[in-house]
């Protein structure tokens, strides 16, 4: 009996995602997708839907939004002057940026355009409202270590390398 999928695991896939008939990501061309079980490291949706598949194992799972990157907020997007942000930051179409406004609450938002001199962004993540259709083959799975446990993502080829 080899490994299952479960928490404290350190999972490869070979993963396609599509969303309305568009393929967004595949590793179908490259190495892999290492991510560590149980902390977020893919969408809920997906994760639920690996617990206990093993090496070999094909899954085809079609993620609501609300198990993917959320259902889309009623807030609308906002037009940030481009001087709000440091000087050197490269701000990039879906890009996230986040921060902490004066009571603590934490806020993130994507940037969906760069102007001259302002950057808009929107709060909704760019798949967020969106069904997401994964289809994925499972590659390798072992145990964490206790520093990936400890940092909560992976090491090693493929994962963070310090
Ligand atoms: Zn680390």
């Amino acid at each position: 009996m080899s490994d299952v999928i479960g928490d404290g695991k350190v999972v490869s896939i070979h993963f396609t995602l599509q969303a309305e008939g568009q393929t967004l990501d595949t590793t179908q061309d490259g190495e892999p997708l290492l991510y560590l079980h149980g902390v977020g490291g893919v969408v809920p949706g997906l994760e639920a839907a690996l617990v206990g598949k093993s090496v070999g194992d094909h899954v085809v799972t079609t993620v609501d939004p609300a198990d993917g990157y959320g259902d889309r907020k009623d807030e609308p997007a906002m037009r940030v002057p481009r001087n709000q942000f440091p000087a050197d930051f490269p701000a990039q179409p879906g890009m996230p940026v986040g921060g902490e406004d004066e009571e603590g609450n934490v806020f993130s938002y994507w940037i969906t355009h760069v102007e001259d001199d302002h950057v808009v962004v929107d709060p909704n993540h760019p798949l967020a409202g969106v069904s997401l259709e994964f289809d994925v083959r499972v590659i390798e799975i072992r145990d964490a270590t206790a520093s990936e446990m400890e940092h909560g993502h992976p090491h090693g080829p493929g994962g963070a390398h310090h």
